[in-house]
């Protein structure tokens, strides 16, 4: 029996924060409290004066694995998680082969286990065919909940995904539609998974595509209604049937506001957002140029209030990455090439921690980034909280040093991204996934994260999420 004992730091409870000790068996949390004691075997961590936070859970990421090892794998997207504090990572379901059935899901899962120093999570794809029999074997395989990704289309000869929907090749297949989501819901109901979508509707963007010269370009191409109109549409298909819906990296004041109105009417809908959107505006290309390309993208200082604010009101309730790297080759193309996203989950933790000390409220960004994304992903009852019985992943974190995010760093193969040279006045000091430190080893020590069978959690789930 492996026996851990944190010492006199600052734990952050499900009832609160509390100076307290947490001693661990086994990679689990048997005890919160005062005065502690452990073997003499034990490894011992004196805690005083830090935050005892538990792990993140990074609900967005991608991982290019299977598919693009010159972009990321599982070991290096892992390394870069643990290095930050992120002690579960849920895996996008756009690798190649795409996530789209149980048998991909399996052997993804096999893929991921012998790499990942962190805990994963698979998310699982809806196409325009997908079958109702599709998702129950996705759900049976363990995946988390589904993606759509609506303004997408899909090649799998070219091993890529993007938004396509002019472009009239045939190698690519169209994304799934508000029909395929009504066709689907009645099954996504009855699964009791969530559904996350990519919200930008195709049509907008058709109708507003246009050569991308420039940042305003893109921004043109990408109008805040698209993802507005889609978070409207699919909100009234997951408010006649029951299934819960979640907004992946919402970006814009308008898209926020159909988030609201759906919430207001009793959708259960969950919205997240991203470090990147909160941080940075169209103000920033000037000095970053293509590493904050990316789709939605990165809007106006208004929007980012908005989103701030959103955050704070607890509309948007999870901070996730998108963590979706390219090589430098990839990312250093003049700009209507370059391809879009950046790397960023091992800067989750720190930005959110930044970003609710500012607002007032440091302990929120445990919400955001542990508590929440728990629930959405179905480990509410193993992960997200530092309480007896729960698995010991726990991030310790220095809130007197400084951290400012440097391309030197990074764990991530891509050693670049939107947030570099922002300063967070908080350090990650030490981590531990289900009791064991890391400690940069790559010693594959991540298991396959599983929602708890739900139905019946649901109203509870939708109380606990929607404001
Ligand atoms: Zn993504």
């Amino acid at each position: 029996m492996t026996e851990l004992l944190i010492r006199n730091g600052t734990v952050y409870t499900p009832s609160g924060p509390r100076v307290a000790d947490v001693l661990v068996y086994d990679g689990v949390i048997m005890r919160v409290d005062a005065g502690l004691t452990a073997g003499s075997d034990a490894t011992v961590v004196d805690a005083e004066d830090m935050y005892v936070l538990p792990g993140a859970i990074d609900v967005h990421v991608h991982s290019r694995d299977p598919g693009f090892p010159e972009k990321e794998d599982f070991g290096t997207l892992t390394a870069a998680a643990a290095a930050g504090g992120v002690t579960t990572v849920i895996d996008m379901p756009n690798t190649v082969p795409a996530v789209d059935s149980a048998g991909v899901l399996e052997a993804k899962a096999a893929l991921a286990r012998s790499k990942a120093q962190v805990d994963f999570g698979l998310w699982g794809l809806v196409r325009s065919t997908t079958t109702e029999e599709q998702l129950a074997g996705l759900a049976d395989a363990g995946a988390v909940g589904f993606k759509a990704y609506l303004g997408y289309a899909f090649s799998q000869s070219r091993k890529q995904v993007q938004y396509s929907p002019g472009a009239g090749d045939p190698d690519l297949e169209p994304p799934p539609d508000y029909g395929t989501l009504a066709r689907l819901a009645p099954a996504l109901a009855g699964l009791g998974l969530p559904l996350a979508i990519h919200a930008e509707d195709p049509s907008v963007l058709l109708a507003f595509s246009r050569p991308l010269l420039g940042y305003q370009d893109l921004l043109d191409s990408r109008p805040p209604h698209a993802e507005a109109v889609a978070i409207a549409a699919a909100s009234v298909i997951a408010h006649e049937a029951g299934f819960h819906l979640h907004v992946a990296h919402l970006s814009s004041a308008t898209g926020l506001s159909a988030v609201e109105d759906a919430q207001r009417t009793g959708t259960i809908l969950t919205a997240e957002t991203c470090p990147q959107f909160l941080f940075l505006s169209e103000q920033d290309f000037e000095r970053l140029g293509p590493a904050m390309k990316m789709l939605p993208p990165i809007r106006t200082p208004v929007d980012r209030a908005a989103l701030v604010d959103g955050l704070k009101r607890g509309t948007i309730s999870i901070v996730g990455t998108d963590h979706a790297p390219h090589t430098n080759e990839e990312k250093g193309r003049p700009f209507e090439d370059a391809m879009s996203g950046t790397p960023g989950v091992q800067a989750l933790y720190l930005s959110s921690l930044e970003m609710a000390s500012r607002l007032g409220d440091v302990w929120q960004a445990v919400q955001w980034v542990s508590e929440r994304p728990a629930a959405l992903v179905g480990l509410q009852e193993s992960k997200g909280a530092i309480a007896a019985g729960y698995d010991a992943d726990i991030a310790i974190v220095d809130p007197k040093v400084k951290t400012t995010v440097s391309a030197a760093d990074m764990r991530s193969r891509q050693r670049h991204g939107a947030l570099e040279g922002q300063e967070f006045g908080f350090a990650i000091k030490d981590v531990f996934v289900r009791g064991e430190r890391v400690q940069h080893t790559g010693r594959a020590r991540g298991r396959q994260v599983r929602p708890a069978r739900r139905g019946e959690q649901i109203a509870q789930f939708g109380g606990a999420l929607v404001p």
